[in-house]
């Protein structure tokens, strides 16, 4: 039988290489038995086997190195993301009709289309990363979890991005707008509830102008001084970031979707721009806003190569707030039929990412508790440390569904809270009510 090359990305190539006592004493980190009944034997060495350990201990390695210097080169990541188990079989996407060129990523053949990265399920290391994590989540925030109030305030939207269940284009949304009335309504029964930041979310509903955000800004900041205010209105101007600003806005999210131009424009229509996108985020750092990236994990054609330029995107860019939450389709829009994102990998990501940047401000989002009824729990496990709860009124709150069978949409936001509050201390940490800005540890660069 003739030897086959073990090729890896340590640069060991040769069964001759490997570690002494693996091949004398048959050594085994996991445990006595082999993974899988597909091995091959040569002289008593399992050596796929043998290569899934050398893998591993790369990973171990990167992990060590992610802790120690908190940075990590774009292949590093990569490795990083697919981990020590196999990458699947490449997917097959099927393009949006409206987004078909011939070059188009997504339009290529099937042995030229990027490679998935693997479901998360053989993420042995996960453990590990997450223990290092929440040690550096600890040191830096202790115990606590801060709360965000989410008024969700338009459902109305002049975007079509194909993952989005409130895009303009979806006929069966019932749209909705709340009155400045309905949003200082529900910042004034947040702050009852112990809420001392609210988040103003919507589409980007043309209704809310320069002038109408002032007034509720204001508004706002007036009845209670002691709160902030983070905005999450998508594109806009740089004026008009600097007046919401001006006006007392103190952060603003704003997801960055994915790092890479080309995946970018595979998941939005040609009107919108990856350079727009991050025109904004530099802007909006510019002006002086705490400012929030952020991305989906398991978008459609998403690849490890994507995920590892998100992560040195944060890495480069290092936001203050950060949200990642899983892919989940909408079943009126384009990627109805689109496998969702994972609880393995979206978590993984969490610790990796607090590791880059260790005060950032890390939700464990909805989209974590939609697709697994302890999601958040892990999420704020892997070193997450914010979560946001729901102000909006409850009329419209199943109104504003970005996705399919989005949770907390029938409770009062005191449920909201008191659900989460029990939820964080059955895992040993405490809602507090706190504004929860960024711990500035080392400053800017
Ligand atoms: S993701 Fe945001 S900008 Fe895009 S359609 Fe949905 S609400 Fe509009």
């Amino acid at each position: 039988m003739k030897t086959e090359d073990v090729s890896l990305s340590s640069g060991i190539t040769k069964t001759e290489n490997l570690p002494f006592v693996w091949m004398s004493q048959g050594h085994c980190p996991r445990g006595s038995k082999p993974r899988n009944t597909h091995y091959k034997m040569e002289k008593g060495i399992d050596k796929e086997y043998m290569a899934d350990n050398l893998k591993e201990n790369d990973i171990k390695l990167l992990i060590e190195k992610l802790a120690a210097t908190h940075s990590l080169s774009l292949e590093e990541y990569r490795r990083l993301i697919e981990g020590p188990g196999k990458v699947q079989d490449r997917e097959k996407f099927s393009v949006p009709e409206d987004n078909k060129t011939k070059n188009h990523p997504l339009s290529r053949p099937d042995d030229e289309a990027p490679r998935t990265i693997k479901t998360g399920k053989d993420r042995e290391l996960s453990p590990v990363l997450a223990e290092k994590a929440v040690a550096v989540r600890k040191e830096i925030y202790g115990d606590t979890v801060f709360t965000r109030g989410l008024i969700e305030i338009s459902n109305i939207c002049k975007n079509d991005c194909y993952y989005c269940g409130i895009r303009k284009s979806n006929r069966n949304c019932d749209r909705y707008r709340l009155t400045e009335e309905q949003i200082i309504s529900c910042a004034d029964e947040g702050y009852e509830l112990g809420f001392r930041t609210f988040v103003l979310q919507g589409g980007e509903d043309p209704y809310y102008t320069d002038e109408v955000l002032i007034r509720i800004i204001k508004s706002i900041k007036d009845h209670h001084p002691d709160c902030a205010v983070t905005l999450s209105m998508g594109e806009r101007s740089y004026e008009s970031y600097k007046a919401l600003h001006e006006a007392g806005a103190d952060r603003y999210l704003l997801r960055h979707e994915t790092a890479d131009k080309e995946h970018y424009q595979t998941l939005h229509p040609a009107e919108m721009s990856f350079d727009n996108r991050m025109r904004c985020l530099k802007e909006l750092r510019e002006i002086g806003y705490q400012v929030g990236c952020g991305f989906m994990v398991g978008s459609p054609g998403q690849t490890a190569e994507h995920l590892a330029k998100d992560l040195k995107f944060i890495e480069e860019f290092k936001p203050d707030m950060c949200g990642i939450g899983p892919f989940i389709p909408h079943k009126d829009t384009p990627f109805r039929d689109k496998p969702a994102g994972t609880l393995e990998l979206t978590c993984y990501l969490l610790s990796i990412i607090r590791l880059i940047h260790p005060p950032v401000l890390l939700p464990a989002t909805t989209a974590l508790g939609t697709i697994h009824p302890l999601g958040r729990e892990m999420g704020i496990q892997a070193g997450a440390n914010v979560v946001m709860p729901n102000l909006s009124p409850v009329t419209v709150r199943n109104k504003y569904m970005l996705y399919d069978n989005k949770i907390c949409t029938g409770e009062e936001s005191a449920q909201c809270r008191g659900c989460l509050d029990s939820r964080m201390r059955s895992i040993g940490y405490r809602l507090v009510t706190d504004r929860g800005d960024v711990k500035n540890i080392g400053g800017k660069e």
